[in-house]
């Protein structure tokens, strides 16, 4: 959730003040960093993940499942360990990072050092996210376990959902109807972030998920555990003025969708062109992805009918007022703006010829003034207008000491717009002083249950990511299309039965072409030379190469279609290779070791049969899982026994103590009893 500092945060009243001021040395600490590095060549390839967990707390007797509130205390125990850690981490896994993340039951573990290109590092993602929920495990209380789930089934619920209990009655930054004040992690960051959204709206914020309508679910369905009377904050009428529909679950706070625990990826490129081509190239996975990976379909205690968390993320920080919405004329506000702050992103920003203007056809406000700034340095249009229209939002969170900052050293202003974008992808400069390069950051995909699953997606994703490099792939497709995509991503059953608007022909050239498909089959380039195969992923590849002197420009219409899950991934015969296709045809570049290819083929299989249907989303077996519960009545209510029972079976899941043929394959046999297996028999 970016830096920490210690300080006194200013009031949304006081912070508005300095706005103009946060942006205008954040462009210039940006413009900086860019004379600095915009040239800078050959980064290898650093990667890493980033996987959140919530700690519950499991109460046997009551049969309850809690949020244990006890991030702080475990963050300091796992902090003064490090030392020791040191001496218990295997030499060949360097000593892992763990974060602060909003919720108070939240934490967020990265590797210690990035993994590289080699292969090795690759297949050793499992074993490393393994090591670190274990050691996450290990300094936990005996009831409570680290799981890698989406969103808790029962937070906001009437009752008991958090360990120890708090009223929500005593929100004094969200006014939450359900969430508590302790349900934020208590660093002055975020409840500040918290009360500032609020403020700057002028409302709390409001989300309605549709509910999953049962055979007994009331129609229409007004939800009785909404303390619709409530008054003590200001903003307590709103439910009963129409800030929460009937037949919809309602979610007043930003702790709903920043409580959520997600998997992020992020790539370091060659230098800062392929970055950008690398960003644009995962733009379209985005919307694939969320609903590959979907994950959450229970909220405040109902069944949803919806199986995943963009929308409560896009929700819980919508900072914008009415004027912005464009409920009401525009007035003290300078801009109509269409998004949330958390969204999926408005511009493809590559200056390769493959990104025809005609793709960024989303609406595109931005701050006129920064841009020109831009321009005049010498900036190009498109990373000029990428940076102002990030930079249309306001601080949230100003801290009063570290507002005059030396530009040429610090980038606190830049990030602090910059990290409070949060959108499916980031394209990330380098930080100052700092021997890392420009850097990708893929942001949609829920946190799978265990660790082979969000290792199998880590995989497939880095994999990805050197096709589209390698192979000069263009899966550009109208951004309109893949925002259309994101809404589709998040219905119920959206991978097994959704259609996604996908690029038809992939390749950017017809010599793309054949140096993919003569990596697949018999490998003999034109000089009838053996191929030469690469030991490690490279990511430094030769630019893109000129279209074919014959090439027609296709009309944009024509270049995509609507195309199921198993299409995308897996192939449509001539029509469509399929990712997963293109990923082997980029492994078939590789000189991999026997046994390292049959682990890998284990992390690509669980991609396929996903895609395919023959495994359920995480979502569609949760559901499952709730709707065969003895305890449930058909009534869309997730009970506090059927939550009990459903993160209990998650977390034996997780152990390999319960199978889950359904959802993972047969021979998986579970993580963290052992800490060092690789998880297959
Ligand atoms: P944020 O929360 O700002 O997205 P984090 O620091 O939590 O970022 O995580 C970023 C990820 O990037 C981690 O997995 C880390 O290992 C990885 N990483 C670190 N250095 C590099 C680099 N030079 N290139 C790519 N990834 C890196
Ligand atoms: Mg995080
Ligand atoms: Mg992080
Ligand atoms: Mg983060
Ligand atoms: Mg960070
Ligand atoms: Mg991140």
């Amino acid at each position: 959730m970016g830096l920490l500092y210690l300080g006194t945060p200013l009031a949304w009243d006081e912070a508005k003040k300095h706005a103009d001021h946060v942006r205008d040395h954040g462009i210039t600490q940006f413009l900086h960093i860019w004379d600095r590095l915009k040239d800078r060549q050959g980064d290898e390839l650093l990667w890493g993940d980033e996987v959140e967990y919530m700690v519950i707390s499991f109460d046997d007797d009551e049969k309850n499942a809690k949020l244990s509130l006890r991030q702080t205390e475990i963050l300091a125990k796992l902090s003064t360990i490090v030392d020791d850690i040191s001496a218990e981490t295997p030499d060949d896994i360097s000593v892992p990072n763990f974060h602060p993340e909003y919720g108070r039951y939240m934490l967020e573990s990265t590797p210690g050092a990035p993994y590289t290109g080699s292969i090795t590092d690759l297949l050793s993602v499992e074993s490393n996210m393994r090591y670190r929920r274990n050691l996450a495990r290990k300094h936990l209380k005996s009831n409570e376990v680290p799981l890698t789930f989406t969103s808790f089934p029962r937070l906001g619920v009437p009752g008991q959902f958090t360990e120890p209990y708090y009223n929500p009655n005593d929100a004094i930054s969200s006014h939450s109807l359900f969430l508590p004040e302790e349900i934020t992690n208590p660093h002055a960051r975020f409840p500040t972030l918290t009360a500032n959204i609020r403020r700057r709206r002028g409302s709390k914020v409001a989300i309605n998920l549709p509910i999953f309508v049962d055979e007994n679910t009331p129609q229409p369905f007004i939800d009785p555990t909404i303390s619709w009377d409530r008054s003590i904050y200001p903003e307590d009428v709103e439910a009963k003025l129409g800030a929460a529909l009937p037949d919809h679950i309602y979610l007043d706070a930003m702790g709903f969708g920043m409580g959520c625990c997600c998997l992020q990826l992020t790539f370091q490129a060659c230098n800062v062109s392929d970055a950008r081509r690398l960003y644009d190239g995962l733009i379209p996975i985005g919307p694939i992805l969320l609903a590959l990976t979907a994950a959450s379909p229970v909220w405040r205690g109902y069944l949803a009918d919806v199986d995943s968390r963009w929308n409560v993320i896009a929700g819980s920080v919508d900072d914008r007022t009415k004027e912005e919405r464009g409920v009401v004329p525009l007035k003290e506000n300078k801009f109509i703006i269409p998004k949330s702050r958390y969204d999926s992103v408005d511009l493809y920003i590559s200056n390769d010829w493959i990104n025809r203007p005609e793709y960024n056809d989303n609406p595109l406000p931005y701050d006129q003034k920064l841009y020109d700034r831009m321009r005049d340095h010498g900036l190009d249009d498109l990373l000029s207008k990428h940076i102002s229209h990030l930079f249309i939002r306001d601080p949230l969170v100003v801290f009063s000491e570290t507002i005059d900052q030396d530009d040429a050293s610090s980038s606190d202003h830049f990030e602090n717009i910059q990290s409070t974008n949060w959108q499916t992808l980031r394209f990330k400069p380098p930080p100052p002083n700092s021997p890392i390069g420009w850097r990708v950051e893929f942001r949609s995909m829920e946190v799978q249950m265990t660790d082979f699953e969000n290792a199998a997606f880590a995989v497939f994703v880095v994999l990805l990511s050197r096709a589209i490099l390698s192979f000069h792939l263009n899966l550009y497709v109208p951004i309109s299309k893949v925002d259309e995509n994101m809404a589709r991503a998040q219905k119920r059953d959206a991978s097994a039965s959704g259609k996604f608007y996908f690029r038809k022909d992939v390749y950017a050239t017809r010599s793309s072409a054949s140096s993919a498909a003569s990596s697949s089959g018999a490998s003999t380039p034109s000089d009838g030379s053996p191929r030469k195969k690469d030991r490690k992923m490279r990511n430094c590849f030769p630019p893109l190469p000129l279209p074919d002197r014959d090439f027609v420009v296709p009309k944009v219409e024509d270049e995509y279609e609507e195309m199921t899950m198993n299409e995308i991934i897996n192939g449509k015969g001539a029509d469509f290779s399929g990712l997963l296709p293109l990923v082997n045809a980029y492994l078939a570049t590789l000189e991999i070791e026997p046994e390292h290819r049959r682990k890998i083929e284990q992390y690509l299989d669980l991609i396929k049969r996903r895609s395919d249907g023959t495994l359920l989303t995480p979502a569609t077996w949760i559901r499952k899982f709730v709707t065969s519960h003895s305890e449930y009545k058909k009534d869309s209510i997730v009970s506090q026994g059927i939550n009990y029972d459903l993160l209990k079976a998650v977390d034996e899941i997780e152990r390999g103590v319960r199978q889950a043929p359904d959802l993972l394959p047969v021979d998986f046999t579970g993580g963290s009893k052992d800490p060092g297996s690789i998880g297959f028999s």
